[in-house]
C-alpha cells in the first residue's frame, strides 16, 4: 500500500469537537471522517482495522456452529407492530415512510425480523437448534451521540440469535456464546471483564455484558478484590447483614430546622451522621406513586426498585408529584404519617435503624429517634440500594471495589419474549406446537475499533499490537528525492510484501518530520527508515510500542521481522 495512493488524511491539530483519545487519534492519524452526528466514515485504515476484528469474530461465531446471514436494514414497521417495539422504542428508532406512505424503520436490531424470518421455515424441533448471526450497519437515534465511534447513530454490530426446542439447549448455547466472547475480546488484546447485567428494555433474565475496562467507560463495574465475581453497578447484589443498633428506642421528637432540605444540609445542622438519617424517595411506578426509603449514605438503585415490583416503568417523581401524591414538599419528605394508601418499601439497612432523624413532612421541620416499625412501617423491606466500594462481594469472598468500563458486548437468554407474540412456533417430539426458545448476543464492533483505539496509544498517537493493526510495517525514507534511498526503500517494498508482511510505503515527498510524527500517529508496530545508510545497505528500525531503535542489515531483514512477528 503506497502512502500517495491511499487517503489516510492526518491532521496536525486536535479537532475541538473530540472529547476523548481514541476519538481524536482516530480523526488525526486519517483513519476515520465524521459526516454528521454520530455517523462516520471509515477511511482505508479504519475500514482493515473492521476487517481484522470482523474477521475474529466471524471465525469464533463459525467455530460454535453459527450460520452467518446479512438481514435487511430496511424493516417493516408491521413486524416491530406484533411485538408492541413500535410503540415502545421510543425515539431510538428511525423510522421512515416509503413512496405509498407505508412505514419503516432502520434496524437497531433484528429479534423481529429474524423471528419472521424462522416462523414460516422452521416448524419442527429436528431443525433445532440454530443459531444465526450478521454483521451489519445498525441504526439508533442515540440522545447523546459521543466519543466518536463509541456511541454513534450509524454504528456497526455483530448480532447473532439462537433458536431451541428445550431451555438446556438454550443454556448450552449461552454458555458457548459467553466463550466465544471471552476468545474474540482476548483475541482483540483487550483488557476486560464479563460481568452480571440486567436485560434493560429488550426483555430476558440471564445476561452478561462484556466490558473493556477503561476511564472513560460509561459504565461502572463492581467487582470482588478477591474472587471472579463482577456485576454492571446496576445489577450488584448487596449481601449484608446490618447489625441491629444496641440503643434503646428513645422517644419521637419534632425539631424545627429551617431552611434544612438535604441529608447533607440535615447531618450537618444536627449534627448526626448521614448513616443515622433516613432518605426519603417518591416514584413513579407504572403511574402510582411508591415511597421509597434507604440509610442516608446510600443511593437508590431505581432498577432494584423496578424489579422489587415487577414493574415496567419507574421514574423519579417530580415535586410536583410528590406534592400531589403526600402533600409535602420534597425536602421536608419522611415516612412518618404519610397520607395512608401510599405504598412504601425501604431497604434493608432501614430495618435496623435506631432512633434516626428523617423528614417531619413539614417545611421546615425534621423529627429525631424515628424508629421503623414503631413510627412508621414499611411495606417491604428489599434490597434496593447500589452497592457501594468496601461492601462485601455478593458471593461472599473479599470486598467490592470500583472500576469504569466500555460495553463491547452483551448476552441474552429471551426465553419466549419474542417468539410467543409473533407466533413463532415449532412442533415438539410430542407434536405439540411450542413457541421458540431464544437467545440474542450483540458485539459492537465498531465501538469496539474505538475501545482498542483507547486501549493501544501513547502521547504520541496509536501504537497497536503487532497481531492487530491495520498493517505490520511502515516504511519511510527520509528523501523520496534521493535516488540511493528510493532504490532501496522498492527493493525493501517488494521484498517484504512478497513475505506477505503488509506494509504501508510513506511514497510522499514531505519532509522527514511530518512521515515520522504520522507514522507514529497511525502507530503501525514496526517502522523502517531508510536514509543516510542506505547506500551500505542499513535501515532503522523503530518498534512503535517501546519507542526503541536498531539498526538491521538489509541481508538479515527478513530473518528479523520473522523473529519479531512470528
Ligand atoms: P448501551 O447501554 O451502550 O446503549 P445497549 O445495551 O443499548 O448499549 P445492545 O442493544 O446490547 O446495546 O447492543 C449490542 C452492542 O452494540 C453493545 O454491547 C455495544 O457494544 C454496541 N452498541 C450499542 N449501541 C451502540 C452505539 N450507539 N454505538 C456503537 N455501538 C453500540
Ligand atoms: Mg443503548
Amino acid at each position: 500500500m503506497k502512502q500517495s495512493r491511499t487517503f489516510i488524511p492526518t491532521l496536525r491539530e486536535t479537532p475541538s469537537d473530540a472529547e476523548i483519545r481514541s476519538h481524536q487519534y482516530l480523526l488525526r492519524a486519517g483513519y476515520i471522517r465524521q459526516n454528521t452526528s454520530g455517523v462516520y466514515s471509515y477511511l482505508p485504515l479504519g475500514k482493515k482495522m473492521l476487517k481484522k476484528i470482523e474477521a475474529i469474530v466471524r471465525e469464533e461465531m463459525d467455530a460454535i456452529g453459527g450460520a452467518e446471514v446479512l438481514m435487511p436494514s430496511l424493516q417493516q414497521a408491521e413486524l416491530w407492530k406484533e411485538t408492541g417495539r413500535w410503540y415502545t422504542y421510543g425515539p431510538e428508532l428511525m423510522r421512515l415512510h416509503d413512496r405509498h406512505d407505508r412505514e419503516f424503520a432502520l434496524g437497531p436490531t433484528h429479534e423481529e425480523v429474524v423471528t419472521s424470518l424462522l416462523r414460516d421455515e422452521v416448524k419442527s424441533y429436528k431443525k433445532l437448534p440454530l443459531t444465526l448471526y450478521q454483521i451489519q450497519t445498525k441504526f439508533r437515534d442515540e440522545k447523546r451521540p459521543r466519543f466518536g465511534l463509541l456511541r454513534g447513530r450509524e454504528f456497526i454490530m455483530k448480532d447473532a440469535y439462537s433458536f431451541h426446542d428445550t431451555k438446556e439447549s438454550l443454556d448450552e448455547t449461552y454458555e458457548d456464546m459467553k466463550q466465544a466472547y471471552m476468545n474474540i475480546f482476548t483475541r482483540l488484546g483487550l483488557n476486560f471483564r464479563s460481568v452480571i447485567a440486567d436485560s434493560g428494555a429488550i426483555g430476558g433474565k440471564d445476561t452478561h455484558e462484556f466490558m473493556v475496562l477503561s476511564e472513560i467507560g460509561e459504565d461502572t463495574i463492581a467487582y470482588s478484590d478477591s474472587s471472579d465475581y463482577a456485576a454492571n453497578i446496576e445489577m450488584a447484589e448487596v449481601n449484608v447483614d446490618y447489625p441491629v443498633s444496641e440503643q434503646a428506642e428513645k422517644a419521637i421528637s419534632k425539631v424545627e430546622t429551617p431552611g434544612v432540605r438535604t441529608i447533607a444540609d440535615v447531618s450537618e445542622f444536627l449534627g448526626v451522621r448521614p448513616e443515622d438519617c433516613i432518605k426519603t424517595l417518591v416514584f413513579i411506578v407504572d403511574e402510582e406513586p411508591v415511597v421509597v426509603l434507604c440509610r442516608g449514605d446510600h443511593d437508590i438503585n431505581d432498577i432494584k426498585v423496578k424489579n422489587a415490583l415487577d414493574a415496567k416503568v419507574v421514574e423519579l417523581a417530580t415535586p410536583e408529584q410528590v406534592k400531589e401524591a403526600t402533600g409535602t414538599d420534597i425536602g421536608s419528605l419522611g415516612p412518618v404519617k404519610l397520607p395512608t394508601g401510599i405504598r412504601m418499601i425501604a431497604d434493608h439497612a432501614v430495618r435496623s435503624m435506631r432512633n434516626a432523624v428523617t423528614g417531619a413532612n413539614d417545611e421546615g421541620w425534621h423529627y429525631t429517634n424515628t424508629n421503623p416499625g414503631r413510627d412508621f412501617s414499611a411495606d417491604s423491606y428489599e434490597d434496593l440500594r447500589f452497592i457501594m466500594e468496601g461492601d462485601p462481594s455478593p458471593d461472599g469472598k473479599g470486598v467490592i471495589k470500583f472500576a469504569r468500563g466500555i460495553e463491547v458486548g452483551h448476552i441474552f437468554k429471551l426465553g419466549t419474549t419474542y417468539s410467543e407474540p409473533m407466533d413463532g412456533k415449532f412442533l415438539d417430539n410430542n407434536g405439540r406446537q411450542q413457541p421458540y426458545i431464544m437467545g440474542c448476543y450483540g458485539i459492537g464492533v465498531s465501538r469496539v475499533l474505538a475501545a482498542m483505539a483507547e486501549q493501544f496509544q501513547d502521547d504520541s498517537g496509536l501504537a497497536w499490537p503487532k497481531e492487530m493493526a491495520p498493517a505490520d510495517i511502515h516504511l519511510i525514507p527520509v528523501n523520496i528525492k534521493d535516488e540511493e534511498q528510493r532504490q532501496l526503500a522498492d527493493e525493501l517494498y517488494h521484498l517484504i510484501t512478497s513475505y506477505r508482511y503488509d506494509c504501508l510505503y510513506d511514497d510522499r515527498p514531505e519532509r522527514a518530520g511530518v512521515k515520522f510524527a504520522d507514522a507514529d500517529l497511525i502507530g503501525l508496530p514496526l517502522r523502517i527508515t531508510v536514509g543516510k545508510k542506505a547506500a551500505e545497505g542499513i535501515v532503522e528500525v523503530k518498534f512503535r510500542k517501546t519507542g526503541e531503535t536498531v539498526e538491521w542489515k538489509k541481508e538479515e531483514l527478513t530473518d528479523k521481522l520473522r523473529s519479531f512477528f512470528g
